[in-house]
């Protein structure tokens, strides 16, 4: 299996439109790594992990191939994870030489409404896109071939914001944005399950959150507690992602900080494959 990740910051991307800290202001002056679009992430060639406002960014610049895209996994209704407009671009009017596949879009009920007021204004999407609700604990099997299991997070309730396991084969991820410390009934249903790569939310950098969104001493605590129960072990890939600006961070000083506790630090177009 192979995840590239095409954004990488929480809603505002770094450097943020408007602002002048000193965080956003070191990514204008080094750029590379520093620049960070809103999260996206594609597993192999074929499903894909949300879909923000930078995904035509993300197509145009560094190379997501949308036409592969079979299956869409959106986490929940923040603006930075569900831009749904560009989804219907995937029709007649938009696209020529489609493949012959419905693109198939999961999300909870929050999403489900905001895709159906979105599509009202594209007659006939659904010959082209197909939406499927999911609730949390249901497991599916994507027409691409993955397993997928969808998880609570704790994030933006009441809304019913989703976290997925995604396996192929004898491997699998788990992708854990957005969230605090996961939800109790999420630590009883991971209970025997095994990662070979766990995509961790770390929005607070230093900051000690531990609900909503994690910094590092939260993802810290995650870690140990997937470590004891043998979800994780030394060669799983440990990746920090979806960060926001704060202090004088930079990509660099958080892999200095990070790297040597055994983390990845993922950028735009970063790839991590086992
Ligand atoms: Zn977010
Ligand atoms: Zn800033
Ligand atoms: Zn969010």
């Amino acid at each position: 299996m192979k995840i590239t990740y095409y954004g990488t910051s929480a809603s505002e991307a770094w450097p943020a439109l408007f602002c002048n800290c000193e965080a956003c202001n070191l990514a204008r002056k080094y750029g590379g790594k520093n620049i960070r679009t809103r999260s996206q992430a594609l597993v192999d060639t074929s499903l894909l992990i949300d879909f923000p406002p930078d995904t035509n960014y993300h197509a145009q610049r560094l190379h997501l191939d949308l036409r592969m895209v079979h299956t869409l996994l959106i986490t929940h209704s923040h603006h930075d994870h569900f831009f749904p407009y560009d989804i219907f671009m995937r029709s007649a009017n938009f696209a020529s030489d489609l493949p012959k596949f419905r693109l198939s879009v999961y999300g909870n009920g929050t999403i489900e409404k905001r895709f159906y007021e979105a599509a009202e204004l594209y007659d006939g999407f659904d010959k082209f896109v197909v939406f499927y609700k999911l609730e949390p604990f249901d497991r599916i099997c994507t027409e691409d071939g993955y397993e997928v299991t969808a998880l609570p997070a704790d994030h933006n309730q009441p809304e019913k914001s989703l976290m997925y396991m995604i396996r192929r084969g004898a491997k699998q991820i788990l992708y854990a944005h957005d969230t605090g410390i996961f939800p109790a009934c999420t630590w009883d249903y991971l209970e025997g399950e095994r990662f070979n790569l766990v995509s961790f939310d770390c929005t607070a950098l230093s900051r000690g959150w531990k609900q909503g969104h994690m910094g590092f001493a939260a993802v810290d605590e995650v870690r140990e507690r997937l470590r004891r129960m043998d979800c994780i072990n030394p060669d799983t890939i440990l990746v920090l992602n979806h960060f926001a600006h704060f202090k004088d961070y930079t990509h660099e000083k958080i892999c200095a900080q990070e790297n040597p506790k055994g983390y990845e630090v993922a950028y735009d177009g970063c790839v991590y494959e086992f």
